[in-house]
């Protein structure tokens, strides 16, 4: 059986694929060279965001087409859009042969297999091959029902991991080469697994042997704790650098999100985390064009930002999706206004990030080398910002060393070894 995987949306999509993918080569499966090599293709699809998810769609189109030439390749279809849609996207799209959800997880790899009929499979042990950054899912799900927000109900309630696999993984990872760990969850920092809360799993983390940096995403202001903060300040392989989503700076919006913090709250952490760590990269996530925003609450997003001087940002056009709180209400700001508040936020942001980056030019900063391609060094400073350095080879691979800035761009630096 040769698979395919093509995945849609974010990290956690992606690491999630790549956790499918390990689990049906140790079933014996083995991975498609290209589309039309494939026995069965797999879509894992994200629908958080309509634009995500009207790119599914368009490939399931091209899958249609693909299944008339080839009639016995199997479509199956996994994660958030399969949980959402379920048995409707079969109605759409005919050579769906196989619904898996979100909250089925666990049982993926064995459901697709048996689709292809196990039984001309053999186990087997694979070698897996672990990169210099490995992603960590900790938790799935999330129970804080944002009002625009679709992921409770496609993935369910949050569940963190247990710490000892968590542990594990890490460990197994840091013995094959990897040297930075990011731990993935929707909402990494509520994460609670008996008593190791999230600072105390970070700790347990930091002191496996090998591994050089720690970094974590996404982060809910509500969940950002005194003692996480202080963790990332003393603790030298954490890394500098923290998404924290605003989503808004209007507190009447902030209350229709349900996202239950007010922005002074939200600029009481961000004071916090700037005393404590002064050289910190802050990140954000901002919904520009939700029900009700008028045009001074879209201001005062606005002047946060300029105050704020985020690293760089994520910025959404407000679009309805199903089942969620807020889409009950008029979808009341028009698409013409939602974009032309979507590039002034964004050009902006793109002024604030350029100005930060341009400031490290001619400064010493520690990065590690994730890649190497055709001469380039492509590595990473704490701060999360990319590093592009001439003149490297393989040998450069996982090492950390001084690089000094010598231009800066939007979204990344170019340097030189020192
Ligand atoms: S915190 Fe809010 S936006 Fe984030 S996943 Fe949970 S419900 Fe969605």
């Amino acid at each position: 059986m040769n698979f395919l995987i093509k995945t849609i949306g974010c990290q956690m999509n992606i690491c999630e694929s790549e956790k499918l993918g390990f689990a049906l080569l140790a079933y014996g499966a083995s991975k498609a060279s290209s589309f039309v090599a494939a026995d069965i293709i797999i879509l894992n699809a994200c629908c958080v965001r309509s634009q995500a998810e009207q790119k599914a769609f368009s490939y399931l189109g091209r899958l249609e087409e693909f299944k008339l030439e080839k009639s016995n390749v199997k479509i199956v279809v996994v994660g958030c859009m399969a949980e959402r849609l379920g048995t409707k996207l079969k109605q759409r799209f005919k050579s769906v042969d196989l619904i898996i959800g979100a909250k089925e997880t666990d049982s993926i790899a064995l459901k697709i297999v048996n689709l292809y009929g196990n039984n001309t499979l053999k186990r087997k042990k694979i070698n897996v091959v672990f990169d210099v950054v490995k992603y960590v899912i900790v938790m799935r799900g999330c129970n804080n029902y944002c009002s625009y927000c679709i992921v409770p109900f496609v993935r369910g309630n949050e569940k963190s991991f247990s710490a000892r696999d968590i542990i594990n993984e890490c460990i197994l990872a840091a013995e094959n080469g990897t040297k930075e760990i990011i731990l993935l969850g929707q909402n990494v920092n509520s994460y609670l697994y008996k008593n190791v809360n999230f600072t105390l799993l970070i700790k347990k983390i930091v002191s496996i042997k090998n591994i050089e940096r720690v970094r974590f995403m996404t982060n809910h202001p509500k969940d950002l704790s005194d003692d996480l903060i202080n963790v990332m300040a003393t603790e030298s392989k954490v890394c500098s650098h923290i998404h924290l989503p605003m989503q808004s700076a209007s507190n009447k919006i902030l209350k229709a999100m349900n996202r239950k913090y007010t922005y002074e709250h939200y600029l009481g952490l961000i004071s916090k985390l700037r005393v404590a760590i002064p050289d910190i990269n802050i990140t954000t996530d901002i919904i520009v064009g939700f029900p009700g925003e008028t045009e001074k609450d879209f201001e005062e997003t606005l002047k946060a930002i300029k105050n704020i001087r985020f690293g760089w940002l994520y910025v959404f056009k407000y679009s309805h999706r199903p089942r969620t709180k807020i889409a009950e209400m008029i979808d009341d700001v028009t698409l013409v206004e939602k974009k032309r508040r979507h590039s002034i936020i964004l050009k902006e942001s793109n002024k604030i990030s350029i100005e930060i980056a341009s400031s490290m030019i001619g400064s010493l900063q520690t990065v590690l080398v994730e890649k190497v391609d055709k001469g380039i060094i492509e590595a990473r400073t704490e701060s999360g910002r990319k590093v592009f350095i001439n003149g490297g080879n393989e040998k450069y691979l996982g090492l950390q060393f001084n690089v000094c800035i010598k231009e800066a761009k939007i979204n990344s630096l170019f340097g030189c070894i020192v």
